[in-house]
């Protein structure tokens, strides 16, 4: 089996992509509406985006980002800088659900993997919508959830949150084969 890890900045001039994080940008409540029916999450009232661009000045994420006569205007609320420029000029921040939307249908992708923890997000219903709201010719993949990897305590484990833990990879099969069938395994 051959590997290669695709970088979503690598898509940004694929017509798919620059499709899609346009119609994201234009439309963010058609992904707000699917996450609200279909997640036990709340969704913020405001601001609703799930695509924006990266300020050229500060390259921060915190502002908005409209579209309109085949421009981007991003106005930024972290250091006031209003641009604006074709979709090439800029960088972007892509939320990770609408986002699988160009990578399945560039790629015809066959099976994801995933943490378990997205299943119950509602993740598979959301993706299911998402393509078909999306008018994308995506098909819908076949998905392995994997069991959630837990700190001793209890907590999801993450370098942010600074309780990352380095494991050997014999250390790690062990713990899932103390318990093939538990839905979470404490490291
Ligand atoms: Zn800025």
């Amino acid at each position: 089996m051959k590997i290669k890890a695709i970088r979503n900045s690598e898509l940004k001039n694929n017509p798919i992509m620059k499709k899609h994080l346009l119609f994201t940008i234009k439309n963010p409540n058609v992904v707000a509406n699917i996450l609200k029916k279909y997640t036990n999450k709340k969704i913020l009232k405001k601001p609703i985006s799930y695509a924006i661009a990266v300020c050229p000045n500060c390259k921060k994420v915190k502002g908005n980002s409209h579209y309109k006569n085949k421009k981007i205007y991003h106005n930024c609320l972290n250091c006031g800088k209003k641009s604006q420029g074709n979709y090439e000029d800029f960088d972007y921040w892509f939320y990770h659900k609408p986002l699988a939307i160009p990578r399945l249908e560039i790629f015809n992708i066959d099976i994801c993997i995933t943490g378990l923890d997205h299943y119950n997000e509602g993740d598979f219903t959301v993706r299911e919508k998402l393509i078909k709201a999306y008018n994308s010719t995506a098909k819908f993949p076949k998905t392995l959830y994997t069991q959630i990897v837990l700190s001793k305590d209890g907590e999801i484990m993450g370098k942010s949150r600074g309780n990352a833990k380095l494991i050997s990879l014999e250390e790690l099969r062990n713990c899932f084969n103390r318990n093939p069938n538990a839905k979470t395994i404490l490291i």
